[in-house]
């Protein structure tokens, strides 16, 4: 705090003694402090992903990860903490996933199912192999050209910071399956949506469209994926045969839940601040990255916010279940409250690594609050961005009340390595960078929550979100 002196020597008396600066002030300390020894946040890092692991969404997994989640909320003093049960489709993988290249160059290949894959029959599929570069390139394939094959399709994905390759090569893990299926294709194994060379198949959520019926869809390790295609190259026109046995299945409707829980404002009848995240992992991953340090940053936030005075407005940490394998948590929460105003919606989905950027959707309506924020976060080395926010996955109920949000960029040349793998582990946190998220968030938790008035205009707070105004 010594360096905040000579900028205290400097300002006027009258202001050195309003409400408003001195609450700043504490602000500034409670953030200072987290960046320096915040353990809130690895604490509830390190205590799921030992204590709970993977989490898949819908699984008695899951439900461990919830149960463990709503105790460490009550365990640090948040009030109102529930799980919100909701019904979801769940997807399991099975316990066989395996891919041999029978000819021309025989030799076994690491795979993993897709989240939705269908299964192989008992003992697998053998079939040739049709290479797609890109997933435009399958999509240009004639229709029933695929009858009988199995499609493997490619990219060239590359990590980037803001992780804007996701967007670029999701697509063949998101549509190339759906579409091989459309095209007759009995089974598609891609390359792994990922950066890293591990021999570690990154999974994932694909889908099918309707009246299509899912077939076996699996991920290539990168590795494998490459060696594939240079098999391609050597085989000089004889065809390329795959062995492909996996067992996923579907069980029906069974039960996730959403975990809620509050440190309640000085006004409760104000919109709150949401901070949401999501608890459930890939059966594969132990979810460190993905998202566990996501809800160990907001839940710390929020503790260490109030840490600097009772906040004005409730601040609410929701732990979505089941976003992984559909945001069946973000719509329960949306459909279950939509008609519960909502003052602002952050998200932290994207690892643990410092944030750089700040974006909010009031740069226009509201500057002087945009303005504020983005100075306060500046001296933690993020940048004010002009993109307009949008939110992460679980906050569909803010995007259907046409609410505030607020983006806090992370880096993201690292995300797309442990994506949806086994390597999605504590060790690759690391608590320097956790701590700058936890203190990048506490100030602006602290800024929104003790803000009075309408966060998305800047004017009265509305009664209700303009969505839910008779028109
Ligand atoms: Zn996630």
């Amino acid at each position: 705090m010594n360096r905040l002196v000579p900028v205290l020597a400097a300002l006027p008396l009258a202001f050195l003694s309003t409400p408003a600066f001195a609450q700043t002030q504490a602000l500034e300390q409670a953030a200072a402090a987290a960046l320096e020894s915040d353990t809130y946040a690895w604490d509830f890092v390190e205590g799921i992903t030992t204590e709970v692991g993977p989490r898949q969404a819908g699984t008695e997994a899951e439900a461990r990860g919830r149960a463990w989640a709503v105790a460490w909320l009550k365990a640090k003093g948040f009030a109102n903490v529930a799980d919100e049960p909701f019904m979801m489709d769940t997807w399991v993988p099975g316990d066989i996933a395996r891919a041999r290249v029978t000819a021309p160059f025989a030799q076994d290949l690491t795979v993993l199912p897709l989240g939705n894959s269908g299964a192989t029959p008992a003992g697998g599929i053998e079939a040739e192999v049709v290479f797609f570069r890109t997933v435009d390139e399958l999509r240009a394939a004639p229709a029933e050209s695929l009858a009988g094959k199995i499609a493997y399709i490619s990219h060239q994905m590359r990590p980037a910071q803001d992780g804007s390759h996701y967007g670029f090569a999701g697509p063949v893990r998101w549509v190339g399956p759906g579409l091989a299926a459309s095209k007759g294709a009995v089974g598609v194994v891609i390359k792994s949506v990922g950066t890293d060379h591990h021999r570690n198949p990154h999974t994932g959520g694909t889908s099918f469209p309707e009246g299509v019926k899912p077939i076996p869809a699996g991920a290539l390790s990168l590795p494998d994926a490459e060696n594939l295609e240079r098999m391609f190259a050597r085989a000089k026109g004889r065809p390329l045969t795959l062995r492909l046995e996996m067992n996923p299945r579907q069980l029906g409707k069974t039960e996730s839940g959403n975990v809620v829980g509050e440190i309640v404002g000085q006004n409760p009848s104000l919109p709150p601040v949401l901070l949401a995240c999501h608890i459930d992992s890939w059966w594969n991953s132990p979810g460190a990255f993905d998202d566990g340090a996501g809800c160990a940053i907001v839940a710390a936030a929020a503790l260490n916010a109030a840490k600097a005075g009772q906040p004005l407005r409730t601040v609410r940490v929701l732990m979505a279940g089941a976003e992984e394998t559909g945001l069946w948590g973000s719509k329960a929460y949306s459909e279950a409250h939509l008609d519960e105003a909502i003052a602002v919606g952050i998200e932290s989905d994207f690892g643990a690594d410092r944030v750089w950027r700040f974006d909010s959707n009031f740069r226009e309506s509201n500057p002087a609050l945009h303005k504020r924020i983005a100075a306060a976060v500046a001296r933690f080395g993020v940048s004010a961005g002009s993109d307009i926010a949008t939110g992460g996955a679980d906050l569909n109920i803010v995007r259907d009340q046409k609410g505030a949000l607020i983006d806090l960029q992370q880096d993201g040349m690292r995300y797309f390595d442990l994506h949806h793998t086994p390597d999605d582990t504590l060790d690759k946190i690391d608590p320097v960078q956790l701590r700058q998220n936890v203190a990048v968030w506490t100030m602006v938790v602290g800024i929104l929550a003790n803000e009075a008035n309408s966060i998305l205009t800047g004017g009265p707070i509305p009664s209700a979100p303009k969505i839910m105004q008779a028109p």
